[in-house]
């Protein structure tokens, strides 16, 4: 397995390995950025068939959290971390600890969070051996920052239909959510309080119910989300779902979801744009939950919450509206976006004076 030649690396600060005998944690924590702050990024544990398979995983997220951090304008570089092993079987206090303890080894350069398959309480047993630890702050939901990343990917949706339809009206309009769970259920509540008809799937069936009972959503069965009859198809579950051979069933004009890592290469960023869907790329649109947690260490009001999660309607719509004025693909130009404001809060002030 190589590191520094792994197609994914992208000029990576510091990949870690981490292996701590006495609870059986093996992790890997990557940074790939810090130009405009500490890395901060989501700490997932995932069973991964292969060390390799973990590596292409966390150098894939943590570049998407420079990129994310970025556009969303907040002060945080971009890292990840993942566990490897099954966190309902596998996870527990001591192993989240030293997990902890390896963020704290790195000395800021790395802020770990919760992700899927870690939560607040994991968290906290990190927080035992590290202060470079964020979302401890309880918000109305325990902390947890999925009601907030549901939130942008709505306003996400809102902006790719006005794009492409030239309304602000949502009524009738009809979304498919793959994946019920943190994000996708309160997205559904959202899209259905919006007159939004709204279909989903998920392999849990109780989350299916849940959604059903709570907002009338429309069960539809997983292997046929990819191909629904929809105007919005919404991945909110796992990535590498848009790839050569889905693109070409899509019946939806938009993508736009909360799961990272939506597109399983580059080239699907082009092949979508090739299509003629309107793909809102996964760290713009789902950048709410890392803004929330940002607000959460600073104590904002609610008022101030809001504003700054509203952003993301308004980084999306400027996505599109660039996309279209220049037909190059969502995914370029919102890294180009990315790197644009990277660049530009990195220049020392003479260069910036000089190109005014
Ligand atoms: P979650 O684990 O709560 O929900 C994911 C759901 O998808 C689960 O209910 C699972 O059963 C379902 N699922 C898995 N495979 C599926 C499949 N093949 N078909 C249909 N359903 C399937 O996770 P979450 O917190 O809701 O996050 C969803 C996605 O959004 C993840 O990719 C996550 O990394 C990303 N994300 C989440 C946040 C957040 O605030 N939670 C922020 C940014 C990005």
């Amino acid at each position: 397995m190589s590191v520094f030649k792994h197609p994914e690396f992208q000029d990576h600060e510091q990949v870690v390995f981490v292996n701590d005998q006495s609870t059986g944690l093996r992790a890997i924590i990557a940074v790939h950025d810090t130009r405009l702050g500490p890395a901060v990024g989501g700490c997932r544990m995932f069973p991964y068939n292969s060390d390799d398979e973990a590596l292409t995983d966390v150098l894939r997220l943590s570049r998407g959290m420079t990129f994310k951090s970025a556009l969303a304008g907040l002060p945080f570089g971009g890292g990840k971390s993942v566990i490897m092993g099954d966190p309902r079987h596998e996870k527990t206090p001591a192993m989240m600890a030293a997990m902890g303890a390896a963020v704290d080894r790195l000395g800021g350069a790395y802020v770990i969070a919760e992700d899927s398959g870690t939560s607040p309480l994991d968290m906290r047993q990190a927080s035992t051996r590290t202060p470079y630890v964020k979302g401890l702050e309880d918000n109305d939901h325990g902390g947890d920052p999925s009601p907030h990343t549901a939130q942008g990917v709505f306003l996400g949706i809102k902006a790719a239909i006005k794009t492409v339809y030239k309304t602000t009206d949502l009524e009738g309009i009809r979304v498919a959510i793959q994946g019920l769970g943190h994000v996708g259920y309160h997205l559904a509540g959202l899209l259905s309080k919006a007159g939004v008809s709204v279909m989903g799937c998920d392999i849990h069936a109780p989350n299916v119910r849940r959604a059903e009972q709570h907002f009338g959503l429309i069960p539809i069965a997983c292997d046929e989300i990819m191909t629904a009859d929809c105007d919005v198809l919404a991945p909110c579950a796992l990535g590498a779902t848009l790839n050569a051979q889905s693109i070409p069933n899509l019946r939806a004009k938009i993508v736009a979801g909360a799961a990272n890592n939506q597109l399983a290469s580059a080239e699907d960023g082009e092949r979508l744009h090739a299509q003629g869907v309107v793909y809102c790329p996964d760290f713009a649109v789902n950048a709410g939950g890392v803004i929330e947690i940002h607000h959460q260490g600073l104590q904002s009001t609610k008022a101030v919450r809001d504003t700054a999660i509203n952003g993301v309607g308004e980084v999306v719509l400027e996505i599109l509206e660039r996309s279209q004025q220049s037909g190059i693909s969502t995914q370029r130009v919102a890294i180009e976006l990315a790197e644009e404001r990277l660049r530009i809060a990195h220049a020392p002030a003479h260069a910036l004076q000089n190109s005014a």
